[in-house]
């Protein structure tokens, strides 16, 4: 006998509502209207917060805050402002097709037609679930497509920050869209065939199987997936070599090097960041952003990237990535027996992959509110770094890179209080300046 802990079709006919109820119909409980209730509870939250966002940016439109006057231009704080909003506006229009999308999935009977297309098939269990999966989230990209492109080609382009050309932009689908096949399957495949044969705790084996792949993948980004999109240099700077090399000595960071990635290929935006692990990890600039800092100020942003490997902060953030999703797994493998779960959510015949499709889509919208305690860690952990950049380097020249970063980027100043401690995974720029300041020796 089997021991998954589905509920299976018969049980399904047999159970709470017995009868079959027809392809598309309505078969709405009490749970469709917690879902409900809960959907239109996070659009109105978020679309509150976009409305105050764009509040705050438009009121200080006209005026540089105090704090940047004379480092930040009137012209380019305006086209902040500007960008801002652009961004915002397509912000609340796509929240608003997302749930129009969520609702067409479950409710509607998206997902439960894909299943009936598939089954139709003839392929049987584990490889009927694979295809209903990956087929649905290639659905998903096609439909997010239009605002993608006009993210880039209209308002990215605008502003000019658009730097990749039709042909780039549609290689990186085709890539994105092989990753997806040749990472996507192998492990769909697995979880299902888990969820399928090894009992009653399968979700703890996937919970296993779910952590081993993200360290993987963790470990592998840097040097197999990014440069299947990007160019990494050696960052070879003749001025900071012995400097930087004090630097890494001091704080035990060994790796192959600090490289310089191709951004200016995509996009005119500057950035830098630490990443991987192991023998794996590294820090990357941009060369958008290496071409407008000085070496001293190289050196701050260096310092900082180093902060977040001294604190250790990827480890952290993959604990508590860990139990996050220990705790999901655990809450879906209670779910999959509920027969609610899945008529509340416009699935007529039970099945692991649907289970696990309906998990991963509704989720979301249950745990709205940690998003902004995720943010908060986030933030936490900026300050740390920004704390550990001005001891080893010096916090003059970080806010002086800083403040290039945020011109260059059009990032806005003067963000809504609320959206910012919601959203931002780093600290809105004038608290960022603000703290770095008490630094100053
Ligand atoms: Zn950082």
């Amino acid at each position: 006998m089997r021991l998954c802990c589905i509920v299976t079709e018969a049980n399904l006919q047999a159970g709470f509502y017995g009868r079959r109820l027809s392809r598309g119909s309505c078969m709405m409980n009490a749970f469709s209207w917690i879902f409900l209730a809960a959907l239109a509870a996070s659009v109105m939250v978020r679309l509150w917060l976009a409305w105050r966002q764009i509040q705050s940016v438009t009121v200080h439109r006209g005026q540089v805050p105090e704090a940047f006057a004379g480092k930040i231009p009137a012209e380019a704080h305006r086209r902040a402002a500007d960008y801002t909003l652009s961004k915002t506006r397509q912000s609340r229009v796509e929240l608003v097709y997302d749930s129009l999308l969520l609702l067409g999935w479950t409710l509607g009977g998206g997902l439960q037609w894909l299943d009936e297309l598939w089954r139709a098939a003839g392929w049987g269990g584990i490889n009927t679930g694979v295809a209903v999966m990956l087929s649905a989230f290639a659905i998903m990209a096609l439909l997010e497509l239009p605002f993608s492109l006009y993210h880039t080609f209209v308002i990215e382009a605008r502003f000019g920050f658009n730097k990749t050309s039709p042909r780039t932009y549609f290689a990186d689908l085709i890539k994105q869209a092989l990753l997806l096949l040749a990472l996507g399957a192998p492990l769909a495949w697995a979880a299902l065939w888990l969820m399928q044969e090894s009992g009653t705790l399968w979700w703890l084996y996937l919970w296993l199987l779910w952590s081993g792949f993200s360290l993987l993948m963790l470990w592998a980004y840097p040097a197999v997936i990014a440069p299947l999109f990007n160019r990494f240099t050696v960052l070879d700077n003749k001025q900071l070599k012995q400097r930087i090399q004090t630097l890494l000595d001091r704080c035990g960071f060994r790796s192959k090097g600090i490289y310089v990635m191709d951004g200016s290929r995509r996009s005119g935006h500057g950035n830098a960041y630490f990443t991987g692990m192991g023998r794996n990890k590294r820090i990357v600039f941009f060369d958008t952003l290496l071409e407008s800092l000085e070496a001293d100020e190289i050196e701050a942003v260096l310092a900082h990237e180093l902060g977040h490997f001294k604190r250790k902060h990827v480890q952290k953030r993959i604990v508590v990535m860990m139990l996050g999703s220990l705790i999901g797994l655990a809450l879906l493998g209670w779910l999959i027996q509920q027969p609610w779960f899945y008529h509340g959510l416009g699935v007529t015949q039970a099945s692991n992959h649907l289970a696990l499709m309906l998990f991963l889509m509704v989720s979301p919208v249950f745990t709205l509110f940690l998003q902004p305690l995720s943010a908060w860690f986030s933030r936490r952990h900026e300050f740390e770094a920004d704390d550990y950049a001005a001891a080893q380097s010096s916090a003059a020249d970080l806010v002086r890179a800083l403040v290039k970063m945020y011109r260059e980027n059009a990032s806005t100043l003067t963000p809504d209080p609320l959206y910012s401690a919601f959203y931002d995974s780093h600290p809105p720029a004038p608290v960022r300046v603000a703290h770095l300041s008490t630094k100053l020796g």
